[in-house]
């Protein structure tokens, strides 16, 4: 029997990442050595990202202590300085860490991010080290008590993202997946899964259309009617700076636009999505067109910073819409 506490619960299952991010005038081509303007460590990872993005978006930046959900990350880093200050940094958002393990024989994983400062457009190259060290055998049940909602990415083994997938159902426990980075998938991972939250490029890998097609966004209600079909209940496509289009399975569908801001770095604007999409599926009386207006309203704060974990906005800072 499931036990709940008086705030909704939020379990994110993925990735935790030490994000060394360089920003140049340019991205160098091949063979070429530039000198970048300026580097950052920081904690990244789009599971961490998420599980920050939700724990910020839901607390005031004042009172961490209390807010309007309890987000808790599952996951595994090494025994090693990128560990301890990914570890850190979302216990210092309010996340609750007692699901991560720190492993002694391999490392943090981590990104190398470099940002062109120009179009704030980031290329990012992953080392999974402990991410991939998480197996399906932890998840041949959930334990209780359940959370109102799993999310869940690719940056685990995707042997795994089935297992949770499966488990999951299992307990009735509602699952949104962000499918990134996207592979193609086993089709009983979109049996009965709640939320699909895809990118441009995820679409084109996934539904085997092309990038001019999603270009089009006459074309956009044929590829949500393809998950739909396949069985997923909400079909989110976000667009960059076009915006998001949605399609409830049976239901509405349409396009939100971008709101209109200066870029300076999209860094985590996709999990700044998906956390504040997260918490509106959380609190009760879901509606999929202001969950997305919501959503596309805490992505694009995001995009106005740099970084990664501290670009996104804490509850207080979200303003009015
Ligand atoms: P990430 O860079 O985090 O990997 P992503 O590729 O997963 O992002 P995008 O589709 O680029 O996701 O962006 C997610 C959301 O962020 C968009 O749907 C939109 O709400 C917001 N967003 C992204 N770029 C812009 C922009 N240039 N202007 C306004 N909002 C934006």
């Amino acid at each position: 029997m499931s036990t709940r506490s008086s705030l909704p619960v939020i379990a994110v299952i993925g990735s935790l990442n030490a994000d060394l991010t360089s920003y140049t005038s340019r991205i160098p081509n091949g063979g070429e050595t530039l000198h970048g303007t300026s580097f950052k460590t920081g904690s990244g990872g789009k599971g961490g990202n998420q599980a920050c993005a939700c724990a910020k978006l839901s607390r005031s930046s004042t009172n961490l202590l209390t807010g309007s959900a309890t987000v808790k990350m599952v996951g595994a880093v090494g025994n090693d300085q990128h560990g301890s200050m990914l570890l850190k940094d979302l216990q210092a958002t309010g996340v609750n860490t007692s699901g991560v393990v720190v492993k002694d024989d391999v490392e943090t994983g981590v990104a190398i991010i470099i940002v062109e400062e120009s179009s704030g457009e980031n290329r990012i190259l992953l080392n999974a080290g402990a991410n991939y060290s998480i197996s399906p055998l932890q998840f041949e049940e959930l334990q209780e008590p359940y959370p109102d909602l799993i999310i869940l990415q690719l940056e685990v083994p995707v042997e795994t993202t089935v297992q949770i997938l499966r488990a999951a159902r299992k307990a009735s426990v509602p699952v949104l997946l962000n499918p990134a980075p996207a592979v193609e998938l086993p089709e009983e991972v979109y049996e009965g899964l709640d939320y699909l939250i895809v990118n441009e490029s995820e679409v084109v890998i996934l539904c085997g259309c092309s990038a001019e097609e999603i270009e089009d966004v006459e074309n956009l209600p044929t590829v949500g009617r393809q998950f739909h079909e396949k069985g997923v209940k909400n079909v989110i496509v976000t667009l960059g700076g076009r915006g998001v289009f949605f399609s409830v399975k049976g239901g509405e569908n349409g396009l939100v636009e971008a709101k209109k801001v200066e870029v300076v770095d999209t860094t985590a604007a996709g999990d700044t999505f998906v956390g504040a999409y997260a918490l509106e599926v959380v609190k009760g009386e879901f509606n999929a067109k202001s969950a997305v207006e919501m959503a596309n309203r805490a992505a694009a704060l995001t995009i106005g910073k740099k970084g990664a974990q501290s670009s996104i906005p804490w509850a207080d800072g979200l303003g009015g819409s």
